[in-house]
């Protein structure tokens, strides 16, 4: 006889991920959760996962790669991922998750929701079927809210200054996320910075932002500039959708930078 379809939701400790985990509940009782733990995130995130699993009245199983970040840093030679050569998903999410499913059918349930326009999980094992519900369903950024409000599990507590899951150095962090990550988290900040590196010999720069270093980020004149352009953006966004919650355009935000976060670390 096979084995029957596994079931497998894969958090991210952000708010899609936990509102689908909610969303799902009732809906698929067999669920697996999983969360694939970098060993670099926000505290924040783990008292997020610990609530929601309360909530669930299920264990959240925590996968990782015991190798971890500073081994495949090594490996990689140096270079700090980024959106064009992204290894860290792939060594320290997408691979542990894939061990774990290993040779079982799976239906893996993604939190990208209807009105967001990005890829979603892409694998090369045929026996992992991506869905997802808030698109299938039609979803949107509302509807998130309200589910996360009427359970009560609310938001994740570093979304008043980063509106976004994953590692505490996430390149695809914005720029006042980061002069958020300085001021409430000095500490993973100046630990941020020392994986940057500068090779006098050949003038090449290991930085998590393209344009600048965190040195030259955390310059008084320059966070002034971050938080004032920031600030800018939210009142222009404000004027234009006056009815919205100040939290659905922060999480509408997309910031100075058009690249489009990875969805695996992400929802
Ligand atoms: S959160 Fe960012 S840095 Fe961490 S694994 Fe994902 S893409 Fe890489």
């Amino acid at each position: 006889m096979s084995k029957p379809v596994r079931h497998i939701l894969s958090l991210s400790g952000g708010k899609d991920s936990t509102a689908l985990a909610i969303y799902m509940r009732e809906r698929v009782p067999n669920m697996e959760y999983v969360f694939c733990d970098t060993d670099k995130e926000l505290k924040e995130t783990y008292e997020y996962l610990d609530k929601l699993e309360g909530f669930l009245g299920k264990k959240i199983v925590r996968l990782r790669d015991e190798r971890g970040f500073d081994h495949w840093l090594d490996i990689y030679g140096g270079y700090l991922p980024s959106s064009k050569m992204r290894w860290c998903t792939k060594v320290l999410k997408i691979k542990p998750f894939e061990k774990y499913v290993g040779d079982d059918e799976v239906m893996m349930y993604i939190g990208i929701r209807a009105d967001e326009n990005r890829g979603g999980y892409v694998t090369s094992k045929p026996n992992i079927r991506p869905v997802y519900p808030f698109i299938e369903d039609g979803l949107a950024l509302d509807d998130i809210h309200n589910i996360l409000d009427e359970s009560a599990i609310g938001f994740p507590a570093y979304y008043s200054w980063r509106t976004r899951s994953g590692c505490y150095f996430c390149f695809y962090q914005r720029k006042h996320e980061w002069v958020g990550l300085k001021e409430n988290h000095p500490e993973l900040f100046e630990e941020s910075k020392r994986y940057e590196k500068f090779n006098a010999t050949t003038g090449e720069r290991y930085t998590w932002s393209e344009r600048e270093s965190l040195e030259e980020l955390e310059h008084p004149e320059r966070v002034k500039q971050i938080k004032e352009q920031h600030l800018a953006r939210l009142a222009d966004q404000v004027k234009d959708k006056p009815k919205k919650p100040l939290l659905e355009i922060l999480g509408q935000d997309e910031g100075d930078d058009d690249i489009l976060p990875c969805s695996f670390c992400h929802t």
